[in-house]
């Protein structure tokens, strides 16, 4: 392969890393850039909430690779530099500090950032978002003088926030305007079941609660709600979800909804441009449709096409999605998406400890589990969802019957 051609990857996170890694298994022998507006190389995005937060984690034990790595692949960094246009005719990205590179290939590995709450106050100090290790380094400093902490929105991130605090001695309160927490996601049974868990643990979980303005001298003191409740906190953290970073795709032409639209093979409507991770709307051929994922399997195993495409070949990107989050004592672990289920097969005590898996199924088929503590029901059910096998219920909830046995 020549090696005079440049691929620049915009992003420098675990798509563009797994990106990195591919382009050099694949062959790819000429220059590799990757520009990136943090301050860091590469690190893991998902302990930021959990162990990083929670401080059983350092700086160094977040590197996605070491720096030496990146030296034997010949990889170089532009840290703390934004790409603010591309030319896709002059093949050429504008940088913000005003200079100009040239590409032959660009993959965009853009990602995501956190969605803005558009409240009175939202800007006063100890009033944080959760997306990068900086916000985190933030969020530690509050931290460390706070008494009490409302975080606002019950999802996943909320949630695992407000686990982390509490570790670290915060009293926390959790806002959720939805009826109940992780509504966009999870089951009715499973939002009860973290109900209970952040109960259990002593959080102050208010649902139908609609976080209306922040109050303070400057720092946070008070959290006021539509009802009129004001609730005294020494800092909040506003967890409501992500917006793709899609803006320079749509600047530049390419095709975007809801993401930057690709194919199977990562690649978007132009010819050298790819894109993976976070910011993409992709095809999944197993669950018969498009969607944008925001999930580490999931920009990396497209990283991997979209790496195939750069070098000439064609690799389809067809994976079960996957999760995981980490609250607690609790380590749960999703297989599959549960949309368009109609029973929820629940295995195991979903009342009473912390063990339990819930099946999602539609005609008799498993399409989604979600599994709490049980690492070995999340292998299986990845197994039986992808052979497509035939289950009843009364098998699936039966712990007598080794879902094992249910394989074919
Ligand atoms: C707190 C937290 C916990 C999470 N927990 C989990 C989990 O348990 N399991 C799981 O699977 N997933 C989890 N996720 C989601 C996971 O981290 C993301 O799916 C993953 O990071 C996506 O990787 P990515 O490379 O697509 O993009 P990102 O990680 O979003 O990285 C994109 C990078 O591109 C940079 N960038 C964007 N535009 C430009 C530009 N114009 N110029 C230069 N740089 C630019 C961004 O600043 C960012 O650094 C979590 C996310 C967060 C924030």
């Amino acid at each position: 392969m020549n090696t005079s051609t440049q691929c620049i990857i915009i992003g420098a996170s675990h798509a563009a890393v797994q990106l990195i890694i591919s382009l050099r298994q694949n062959g790819w022998a000429g220059g590799i850039t990757v520009i990136s507006d943090e301050a860091h190389l590469p690190y893991q995005r998902p302990p930021l909430s959990k162990a990083y937060l929670a401080n059983t984690v350092q700086d160094e034990q977040l590197a996605l690779r070491a720096p030496a790595a990146y030296e034997k692949l010949d990889i170089s960094f532009k840290l703390n530099t934004r790409v603010t246009a591309i030319d896709t005719d002059k093949k050429h990205v504008h940088l913000d500090n005003g200079d100009l590179l040239s590409f032959d290939k660009l993959a965009l590995c853009t990602g995501a950032r956190a969605r803005p709450l558009p409240i009175p106050g939202a800007d006063l100090n100890a009033v944080h978002y959760l997306r990068t290790m900086d916000d985190v380094k933030g969020i530690q400093a509050s931290a460390a003088t706070a008494k009490s902490a409302v975080i606002i929105g019950g999802g996943y991130i909320g949630l695992e926030t407000a686990a982390s605090l509490t570790k670290l001695g915060v009293k926390v309160t959790v806002l959720e305007t939805e009826s109940r927490l992780l509504k966009r996601v999870a089951s009715p049974q499973v939002s009860a079941f973290y109900l209970r868990l952040h109960t259990e643990e002593g959080i102050d979980i208010r649902l139908n609660t609609q976080a209306a303005e922040l109050m303070g001298d400057q720092t946070l003191s008070q959290v006021v709600c539509a009802d009129g409740t004001a609730i005294e906190a020494d800092m909040a953290i506003i967890g409501i979800g992500v917006i793709a970073n899609t803006e320079l795709a749509t600047d530049a032409g390419l095709a975007v909804d809801n993401g930057i639209v690709v194919n199977e093979f990562a690649q978007t409507s132009h010819a050298d441009i790819v894109a993976a991770g976070d910011c993409t709307n992709h095809p999944n051929p197993i669950l018969n449709r498009n969607l944008r994922l925001e999930s580490v399997p999931n920009a990396v195993e497209q990283a991997k096409a979209a790496a195939a495409s750069l070098c000439g070949g064609e690799k389809p990107y067809a994976e079960l999605p996957w999760f995981w989050s980490d609250q607690f004592d609790v380590k749960l672990q999703i297989a599959g998406m549960n949309q368009g289920y109609t029973e929820a097969v629940v295995r195991g005590d979903i009342n009473n400890g912390r063990s339990f898996s819930v099946f999602y199924t539609a005609n008799n088929k498993i399409l989604a589990a979600d599994c709490i503590n049980r690492p070995k029901d999340f292998m299986l059910a990845k197994k039986l969802i992808l052979q497509n096998i035939e289950c009843n219920s009364a098998s699936l909830s039966d712990e007598h019957i080794e879902l094992k046995s249910l394989l074919q």
